[in-house]
């Protein structure tokens, strides 16, 4: 037996906090807590003048006394193509702050054993695109990670949750709210005894909103009841510091809330002072639109799942910091627990994410071990082999990992099936105006592909030129105004090719989200490769100078 096997650590990159974990001998998901003695660590960055850079709790408080320094929520820019956050003379990039918080929860995996800190699955929401994602990867490069998946939280929520026997026949609606987003997803778990089947059945999400929008709603309040009280024509919220601190306190008090009728906050600014009552109802009322966007979204999910045949749901999860206050759970209760039947029920909550990432990812290495021993064993891959083989394979695999055998048998019974969460199309015309035509349609189960057939435009055309859109739509063709420009795809040709020579284009869909272009000259059976990336995404180059620019900072 190895003395050290390597080990896959799961990584919940959320927008406001962040957490790492990894699968015992046992087959177990543990979650590393931080030097702070904290599972959780908050997704903040705190850039010191002597250039050392503070990740978590200490970076948090001390956005009340140096906004300026620090960066918090990132994780909704990973959108924004032009964001980045300047500080000494310096800029960064999302996917470099990102980065900084990887480095500081990869490090206290570290701390923790003998353990090097390679491989890694980092989750991202359902609801990331295609830029998203591939900038999400980019930050575990650059925090000099090996990225061996991007998993989408409800699916990893859902993972931690369907390798339970119990678990086994349901379909069950993963409702995730953390900090910054909100995905609903339905999943269904499948029954065969002789396998774990863990299949996506639709998903729907809205990266804008999350705790922090229902922590802006107090902030709005005090600062609009601190006006009234105080008579003051100054509204706090333009100082910074101020800002800061209130945001601070209303987060503080909205936690507060989950447990307690009431909480009573004092505000105070330039001399003047308001004392502020926040009762549960008044937050609840403040709040109650955004709750309604997220059920608006789970009602269109249910349905979606309906048109796949999934009607019944067994269960009901919560998921995500963001279900612990009181309202949440009350609420679903009243709107779907008679229509569907269930009561929501709080699991792992702010532990899902990461444990299902550390399971996703021991599957994935001990899958690939098996089927490398297999191939050694019987020439063939683990399930054409006989029982006495799949045996001898599995005692030698547990042998090489230190992985228990019972474990391995269940890993190499272990399915997961994901669906497109984006729909990806190019631009086309019809009836003269232009629209976007999808060749992947979301909730496609992927790995995926789509094809058309484009002319050349004219006789020894040298490319084809297209633009590439994203959007939400599960129609074939879809507006402009609701899609979002993923970049531009250039396919070269020979330029010997006569006018209208047909060039097939297909998209194609990894279970990851990672989409490739390829384009096929029909005239001459050639494929060719286009040259497309989202634009946005950086380029090889552009990661090695930010892994040089991340290696100059100290992270604690
Ligand atoms: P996550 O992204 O899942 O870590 O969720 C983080 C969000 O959950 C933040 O907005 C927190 O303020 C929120 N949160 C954590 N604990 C509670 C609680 N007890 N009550 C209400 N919200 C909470």
């Amino acid at each position: 037996m190895s003395t050290t096997p390597r080990r896959v650590y799961g990584i919940d990159l959320g927008t406001t906090y962040s957490a790492i974990a990894f699968v015992n001998e046992h087959g177990k998901a543990e979650i590393i807590t931080n030097s702070d003695n904290d599972r959780v660590t908050p997704s903040v960055v705190f850039f010191e003048e002597d250039g050392n850079t503070i990740v978590g709790k200490i970076a948090k408080e001390s956005a009340k006394t140096d906004p300026n320094r620090v960066v918090d929520f990132v994780k909704r820019q990973m959108s924004d193509k032009e964001w980045s956050f300047s500080v000494d003379g310096k800029t960064y990039k999302p996917e470099e702050i990102s980065a900084l918080i990887l480095k500081r929860l990869a490090g206290d995996a570290k701390k923790t054993g003998e353990h090097d800190v390679v491989d890694v699955v980092i989750t991202c929401p359902a609801y990331f695109g295609d830029l998203e994602r591939q900038r999400t990867r980019q930050a575990g490069e650059i925090a000099g990670l090996n990225v061996i998946e991007i998993l989408d939280e409800p699916v990893a929520a859902a993972i931690n949750y369907g390798l339970n026997e119990d678990a086994k026949g349901k379909n069950v609606i993963v409702y995730d709210l953390g900090g910054g987003t909100f995905d609903v997803t339905v999943v269904s778990i499948g029954n065969d005894p002789d396998k774990n089947e863990i299949s996506i059945v639709c998903t729907e999400g809205n990266h804008q909103l999350g705790g922090k929008d229902w922590d802006d709603r107090i902030v709005t309040h005090y600062a609009a009841e601190f006006q009234t009280q105080a008579s003051s024509s100054t509204n706090l919220l333009e100082d910074q510091e101020t800002a800061y601190d209130l945001r601070f306190n209303a987060e503080t008090d909205k936690k507060t809330l989950s447990n307690k009728e009431k909480v009573t906050r004092k505000v105070s600014f330039e001399g003047d002072k308001a004392v502020v009552e926040l009762p549960r109802e008044k937050f609840d009322e403040l709040t109650a639109d955004l709750l309604g966007q997220t059920f608006a979204l789970t009602d269109k999910v249910l349905e979606e799942a309906k048109t796949k045949g999934v009607t019944k749901i067994h269960a009901f999860l919560l998921v995500g910091g963001s279900t612990r206050m009181r309202q949440i759970k009350e609420k679903i209760t009243e709107r779907y627990g008679t229509t569907l039947g269930v009561t929501p029920v709080e699991f792992d909550v702010d532990e899902a994410v990461a444990k299902g990432a550390a399971k996703a990812g021991e599957i994935h290495i001990l899958k690939g071990k098996i089927e490398e021993i297999a191939e050694t064993v019987g020439g063939g891959d683990f399930n054409s082999l006989t029982d006495e083989q799949k045996k001898t394979v599995i005692e030698k695999v547990a042998e090489e990992t230190g992985v228990e055998d019972y474990v391995l048998e269940t890993t190499s019974k272990t399915e997961f099936k994901k669906v497109a969460t984006k729909s990806y199309g190019i631009r086309a015309l019809k009836g003269g105006q232009p629209i976007v035509r999808n060749l992947i349609i979301k909730q496609t189960p992927v790995p995926t592909e789509g094809s058309q057939i484009f002319g050349t435009a004219g006789p020894d055309a040298d490319e084809i030129d297209l633009v590439v859109f994203m959007n939400n739509e599960s129609e074939a063709d879809a507006g402009i105004e609701v899609s979002e420009e993923l970049g531009q795809a250039v396919f070269p040709l020979d330029g010997n090719l006569p006018a209208k020579a047909p060039i097939q284009i297909t998209f194609k869909l990894d279970d990851q989200g990672s989409l490739t272009l390829v384009g096929l000259d029909q005239t001459h059976g050639k494929t060719i490769t286009a040259n497309f990336k989202s634009s946005g995404v950086m380029s090889a180059e552009e990661i090695k100078v930010a892994i040089e620019k991340s290696n100059e900072l100290v992270v604690e």
